[in-house]
């Protein structure tokens, strides 16, 4: 299991509130079948899927194998067509907490 998020951001002009076009890719049926794409790209599990709609940002957590492959599934699912997509490796809270515990022994 290897955890990463997927950090997005797409301008007013492009949010799908705004533009035709972004709305028909966000509710084609690509988009609405991202099971069965996520599983192309070795996607284990789609965690959560945040959004922030006036930020317009969202925030996608995933277990994922390879950051590489999140990359062709924000293509292939239409995400990063009117989104600039970051593909963050993430941890969770206790691990952190561990890693502290190693290097800084008390
Ligand atoms: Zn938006």
């Amino acid at each position: 299991m290897a955890l990463f998020g997927i950090d997005g951001f797409h301008t007013t002009d492009a949010c799908p509130l705004n533009n035709s076009k972004s709305a028909k890719l966000l509710l084609n049926a690509e988009m609405l079948n991202l099971d069965k794409i996520s599983k192309k790209y070795k996607i284990n599990k789609i965690l959560g899927q945040y959004h922030s709609a006036l930020e317009h940002t969202f925030l996608w957590i995933v277990d994922a194998e390879d950051p590489h492959l999140i990359q062709q599934f924000c293509i292939e699912s239409g995400l990063a067509s009117f989104n600039a997509v970051k593909i963050i490796p993430l941890i969770t809270t206790q691990e952190a907490i561990e890693t502290v515990k190693k290097v800084n022994p008390q």
